[in-house]
């Protein structure tokens, strides 16, 4: 990986100028003049830490991208599930329609299979009536048959004319019609005769009934099946439906699992990229100590320079003379990183940042000295921006970060309350304002970047 190359060869470099340092400031006497090869390693050092800073600066716009296209692709996959949702209860509605639907295909094939039942009785009870007319048919025949013989009898006994009469008759009824010759049948005959004819016409009436019955019950069936036809459509219409819809709920859920990979590789390039930062910031954090380093050796200590060569008070004064607030404190961030001063913006009554318009009510009003002293750095950094780094000679040292333009130089003399330059936006920052810190120099030689509240009180303005 590059910038893993890139920072180990850094980090080789680093360590060099660390022992050129080491070397350089170990034979050197405490003085407050620096040594021009201090100078030199403190330029490089700064270099160094301008390198840094860009990488890291790289590296988390690359991370901003990395997080905003996790933001996209759980944006995505938000409108998937949602997609997925919609699909599922149109999924659900259609099996409800389909469960319904075949509830009425069985209530329907009920129906049928009864109405089929009694078609086939009826047509049962009609081929028994069929049989009955054919049997008493049969018995009247022979009925007939036997007057006939009769008849054939008297005929031939000599009542000519009245048999002819008889035997020219077309049907039974006309043949029963005539009185006369009923008078010639035995009353135990036509008795029979007239039982036989109930009998059929009983018959035939019971077969017209159950014909019309037969009838109207397949009608009946006929629209039953219509309605079957019907209601079988629509069950594949619904069959169809529900593979149509279960096929966009697998294309979605596949789609699903694509961004979640997505997501996931996205997620580990962030913890890379995350990895990547702190462990530059550890470097960072080691270089800034070096420039403490610098400050040990140029930096005044308790005792060293009187109040009085400053005109000082020997109290550090509040670097705004304006109602501010702090927006961010020491010793971390309110997102959590590591914080090594205060963040100070000018403010309205009711502590907006900003003006009616959205503008900064902080950019490009000035600032002042904390207290008289030396200007040891008025530098730009990448993450400080223009900065200035102020010895108040009695092992204090106050820095202002993220100017828009300075008002002094490397050398100058200032006095408390005294502009150092204007607020501004300029390094690592999210919106103006002034960074400010306080580092002291103990009796021991060591470097502490302290919180500056504990050295600084707040003014009334202060809100
Ligand atoms: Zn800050």
């Amino acid at each position: 990986m590059s910038l893993k190359n890139k920072r180990v060869s850094t980090k080789k470099k680093i360590l060099c100028l660390l022992l050129a340092l080491v070397c350089a400031f170990s034979v050197a006497a405490p003085c407050y003049a620096p040594t021009a090869s201090a100078q030199e390693s403190l330029e490089d050092l700064r270099n160094q830490i301008d390198d840094l800073e860009n990488e890291i600066i790289e590296d988390n716009k690359a991370l901003q991208e990395v997080q905003d296209d996790i933001k996209t692709n759980e944006q995505k996959l938000n409108s998937l599930n949602k997609q997925l949702d919609k699909i599922s209860k149109q999924v659900d509605l259609i099996m409800d329609s389909i469960s319904i639907l075949n509830d009425d295909i069985d209530d329907l094939q009920n129906d049928i299979d009864l109405l089929q039942a009694k078609i086939n009785e009826t047509d049962t009870q009609i081929t028994e009536i069929e049989i009955q007319i054919g049997e008493t048919e049969f018995l009247m025949d022979s009925t007939r048959e036997v007057l006939l013989a009769r008849i054939r009898e008297n005929y031939m006994s000599g009542e000519a004319s009245t048999v002819e009469l008889l035997l020219t008759s077309g049907d039974l009824s006309t043949f029963f019609a005539r009185k006369e010759l009923i008078t010639r049948v035995s009353e135990n005959d036509a008795k029979l005769i007239t039982e036989l004819t109930d009998k059929i016409n009983e018959l035939a009436e019971l077969q017209t009934e159950l014909e019309a019955k037969k009838t109207t019950l397949e009608e009946s069936k006929a629209e039953f099946d219509v309605q079957m036809d019907n209601l079988s459509e629509r069950q594949t219409e619904l069959e169809d439906s529900k593979k149509a819809q279960q096929q966009k709920q697998s294309d979605a859920a596949e789609k699903y699992r694509e961004v979640e990979n997505i997501i996931s590789e996205l997620d580990k390039d962030s913890e890379e990229y995350k990895k990547q930062i702190k462990r530059k910031e550890a470097e960072r954090e080691a270089l800034e100590a070096e420039i403490d380093a610098i400050i040990k050796a140029e930096g005044s200590q308790v005792g060293d320079i009187p109040d009085e060569e400053y005109e000082n008070d020997g109290e550090l004064g509040w670097p705004l003379k304006e109602r501010c607030t702090i927006t961010a404190g020491y010793p971390y961030y309110p997102s959590g990183g590591r914080h090594w001063g205060i963040d100070i913006c000018l403010c309205t009554k009711s502590g907006s940042t900003r003006d009616s318009n959205g503008n900064s009510l902080s950019y490009g009003e000035p600032y002042y000295a904390a207290q008289g002293g030396e200007v040891i750095i008025a530098d730009w950094h990448s993450s400080f921006g223009n900065y200035v780094v102020v010895d108040h000679g009695d092992g204090k040292q106050t820095l202002y970060a993220h100017s828009k333009s300075l008002n002094v130089k490397k050398g100058d003399i200032v006095k408390k309350g005294q502009q150092l330059g204007l607020m501004g936006d300029t390094g690592n920052v999210t919106g103006p304002h002034l960074h400010f810190e306080v580092r002291i120099k103990k009796a021991d030689g060591s470097v502490n970047r302290v919180n500056p509240l504990d050295y600084v009180s707040k003014p009334s303005y202060v809100i």
